[in-house]
């Protein structure tokens, strides 16, 4: 920091160079120099000195050339602190001129040199001049031709000679390279890689080793993994008199001896295995998979440039176990190497390809997975679609920053517009989310809420389609989908993550599929099985209803014992899957009037059914409606008020638990309260309860233990746990509820004015995303602290969306609670982010 802003380094001299200051190829070829490969000379500017190019202060490139000798040509090449940050392409053959060419010509050849000035005139005018690169477009068939073109072409636009003084090119090129980084596209872009407001760009300036002229010269780049699928492999092209990266447009040959055709390992074996040697060298030094870009040179291998390969996330999951069970890294930093967000990446579904696809349009595939959904065409829309616990797929002309909090809520993203790094594109990687970008043949009319495709079909807001985002194909309807395949590499994390993790995770499972994946994903246990779930089947449905109409407790108690061996078997499919992990059921939670009916139509087919006078059905409709019924009788007020359904219920998870231990399996149920907020609703319910449980082991005369908990969702619950806890063994926060009730808002309304709300800051997020750990974590606090104070042994753990959230987990784990329940799809983000909490 203490350098003059207009300071640079050879590589060769001086101290160690840091990423934070000169970036990470700066950074890397000092490394290799120091491994001695043989690297050209390199000069590195750090981000200080390139940000005062960008404002002008550019250093004196005549004395920088004069240290590449008398004919120096030079390339330039960005150098970021995180090669993901993107940043000006390379600018290469920096001084050439006319009298360097004619010099050039005598001992390359004319056809090279034409070649080189011809390149440098064309990178110069498009990326120095910013000229149009249409006019610079050349057939390389004739070299001689071709550079009398763009430099005529050069005069003509610029109304001057090409420029000829090499320090009076070079600064230009470092000015463009500079104001490039600072350019309001490139920041918006790297910003959404996740890149602070300031991040800095280094520059590398390299003598030019030319990869043409006599004896075998050429270029290449090779690295020595598959970067899709992480698996080691050598992969790569060269190509005989190239420079650049020519290679991989084509026209090269391969690098290890094929059957298809000529390679490197033939044309010039000794430079081939120093190269594989160079590999395996890098991947123990550096600790990396790296891609390197070399030179031979009249049969002398050179260096240019090693950067770390870029990869999918499964392809850095199995490099990172690879390189921690070759010894190269210990299995903490393999762990630490990969975000836990980025494995939501590995958990894609795909469109299964066997089953006949109605394809309607076809897109850019911008970020893998599949994903059916209802159309949408705003965020907001999208905010509300999820708040009704529905999923949409956001269709839009193009994303904007204003859209990312709608592509949270969707399931799948598509655009009309964009490319492979627009906003959509590079946010949905990023979210993990299925997408399709510059679907251009499809025309939408946003206020007429509709999209017309090519064939003229016409969709309309909640029509559903499905987004394959690894093949870029829209859907008709509900495609179906694959669930994941998992590598061994992602389970061998998931088991280390697991073993590190001192926070353990359970998952949010009400079917017999989400208890199969939770396991999958090493859930150790359930820690929320919402019941009512189970109710909404239709031949339940028509049951659930007769019990809410019935007139008498007998006649509730029938429609109650007929629903009771469903829910028992049920539960016996989840504790069988779960094999004696623990598995949490809530008992009955949402006010019943959502069971019925709402339209004249439906009432009219259930007086029909349950063979009741219509008027009968609309009284009792009306009776059950609330104005508020989120704050209604719902959760533990039903349980007081229509006991039964608890009984049923508590009866149907012993007798399961029963049934399942006798065959050999030992069950220990967790049952949960919803809804508490006074310590007397918890009394009440537990007498009840453990009524039944005597009543079932009587009559079984198996010894069943099972477990009662209570969920912590109203305010009232948190502030009073002391009291609660003593008649408990578990917590368990319910943070959606909680939320909702903190703030004194509605979970399911709060998405038509969430996003206003955010982006007048008054929230810095959506508390239903992001937990509030100032308000709504002062409540997690405060119960937690009450509980142990009365009942130190009591567990405590949290099952609200928030469970899943890398950041909600270090709160939670801070508090002390023992676990975090999640969707099945986020347990192993959650068991990597316990992991590196814990490292
Ligand atoms: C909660 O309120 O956080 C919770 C887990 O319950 P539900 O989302 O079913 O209301
Ligand atoms: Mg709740």
């Amino acid at each position: 920091p203490d350098q003059p802003v207009t300071s640079y380094t050879l590589i060769t001299e001086g101290a160690p160079i840091a990423v934070n200051s000169h970036g990470g190829r700066a950074k890397c070829l000092q490394r290799l120099t120091r491994l001695n490969m043989p690297v050209p000379r390199t000069v590195a500017l750090s981000f200080d000195c390139v940000r005062g190019i960008a404002q002008g202060q550019v250093p004196d490139a005549k004395d920088m050339l004069a240290s590449f000798g008398d004919r120096p040509v030079v390339s330039v090449r960005p150098s970021s602190e995180d090669p993901d940050w993107g940043g000006p392409g390379a600018i290469l053959n920096i001084g050439m001129n006319a009298a360097r060419h004619k010099v050039m010509a005598e001992e390359l050849g004319q056809e090279a040199a034409d070649r080189l000035y011809t390149r440098f005139v064309q990178s110069y005018a498009v990326h120095v001049a910013r000229l149009d690169p249409d006019e610079f477009e050349v057939d390389d068939s004739d070299s001689a031709d071709a550079l009398k073109r763009v430099l005529e072409a050069y005069e003509f636009e610029c109304e001057e000679e090409f420029p000829q003084d090499p320090a009076h090119q070079l600064e230009e090129v470092l000015r463009s390279m500079a104001r490039a980084w600072e350019g309001t596209t490139a920041r918006l872009l790297r910003q959404a890689k996740g890149a602070p407001a300031d991040a800095g760009l280094g520059l590398v300036v390299q003598e030019m080793i030319f990869g043409l002229g006599s004896g075998e010269c050429g270029s290449g780049v090779i690295r020595f993994i598959n970067p899709q699928t992480g698996h080691r492999q050598i992969e790569g092209r060269y190509k005989r008199q190239s420079q650049g990266r020519d290679a991989l447009d084509g026209d090269a040959v391969f690098l290890q001896k094929d059957a298809r055709g000529t390679s490197m390992e033939e044309l010039c074996p000794k430079c081939y295995a120093t190269l594989t040697g160079y590999g395996a060298s890098l991947r123990e030094k550096l600790r990396e998979e790296m891609e390197v870009e070399f030179v031979v040179d009249n049969g002398e291998l050179r260096i240019l440039d090693a950067i770390r390969v870029q990869r999918t996330s499964p392809a850095a999951v199995r490099v990172a176990v690879d390189l921690a069970n070759d010894k190269i890294i210990p299995r903490e930093e393999a762990l630490l190497r990969i975000e836990p967000r980025a494995l939501t990446e590995l958990l894609h579904r795909q469109v299964n390809p066997d089953a006949p696809r109605d394809v309607l349009l076809k897109g850019i595939a911008a970020s893998p997975g599949a994903a059916t959904g209802k159309i949408v065409f705003s965020a907001t829309a999208a905010q509300a679609s999820q708040a009704r616990d529905e999923a949409c797929i956001l269709v839009r002309r193009e994303t904007a920053p204003e859209d990312i909090r709608g592509m949270h809520a969707a399931s799948a993203v598509l655009t009309e517009r964009g490319g492979m790094s627009s906003h959509a594109a590079v946010i949905a990687r990023g979210l993990g989310l299925p997408c399709i970008v510059g679907a251009s043949d499809l025309k939408l009319k946003r206020k007429e809420k509709r999209l017309i495709l090519p064939d003229g079909r016409e969709l309309g807001e909640g029509d559903l389609i499905t987004v394959d985002g690894s093949s870029g194909d829209v859907l008709d309807g509900a495609a179906e989908l694959l669930e994941p395949t998992l590598e061994d590499g992602f389970r061998t994390l998931l088991t280390w993550a697991e073993d590190v993790s001192d926070i353990k995770v359970r998952a949010n499972a009400d079917t017999p599929a989400d208890a199969e994946i939770a396991r999958r994903f090493r859930a150790r246990g359930i820690g929320l099985c919402r019941t009512e779930h189970m109710f909404f089947e239709h031949d339940r449905l028509t049951l659930m209803r007769e019990m809410i109409f019935a007139n008498s407790p007998d006649d509730r108690a029938a429609a109650l014992d007929r629903l009771l061996p469903m829910q028992r078997a049920d539960f016996k499919k989840l504790f069988e899957i779960m094999r004696g992990e623990r598995v949490c059921i809530r008992l009955f939670d949402p006010p019943l009037h959502e069971f019925l009916p709402h339209t004249r139509e439906g009432m009219r087919e259930l007086a029909g059914a349950l063979d009741l006078p219509l008027s009968d059905v609309e009284r009792r409709v009306k009776a059950l409606s609330e104005f508020n019924p989120m704050l209604g009788m719902r959760g533990v007020r039903l349980g007081i008020t229509v006991p039964e359904i608890y009984d049923m219920q508590a009866r149907a998870i012993f007798e399961a638990a029963a049934e399942v231990s006798a065959e050999g399996q030992a069950i220990i149920p967790e049952v949960m309260i919803p809804l508490v907020s006074a310590m007397r609703e918890v009394e009440i319910v537990k007498a009840r309860i453990d009524l039944v449980a005597a009543q079932v082991r009587a009559a079984s005369g198996v010894e069943f233990d099972f477990r009662l908990g209570v969920m912590v969702e109203t305010p009232r619950a948190a502030l009073r746990a002391e009291e609660i806890a003593p008649h408990v063994s578990f917590l368990s926060f319910g943070t959606n509820d909680l939320t909702q009730m903190t703030y004194g808002l509605s979970r399911d309304d709060a998405g038509r004015f969430m996003s206003e709300y955010v982006r007048q800051e008054v929230y810095a997020e959506d508390p239903f995303h992001t937990l509030d750990t100032d308000g709504v974590g002062e409540l997690l606090e405060i119960g937690a602290e009450r509980a142990r104070r009365s009942q130190p042994d009591v567990t405590l753990s949290i099952c609200g969306e928030h469970g899943g959230n890398p950041e909600s987990i270090a709160f939670c784990r801070q508090a002390g609670f023992d676990y975090v329940s999640c969707s099945p799809f986020r347990v192993p983000v959650a068991w990597l982010a316990g992991a590196h909490l814990a490292l």
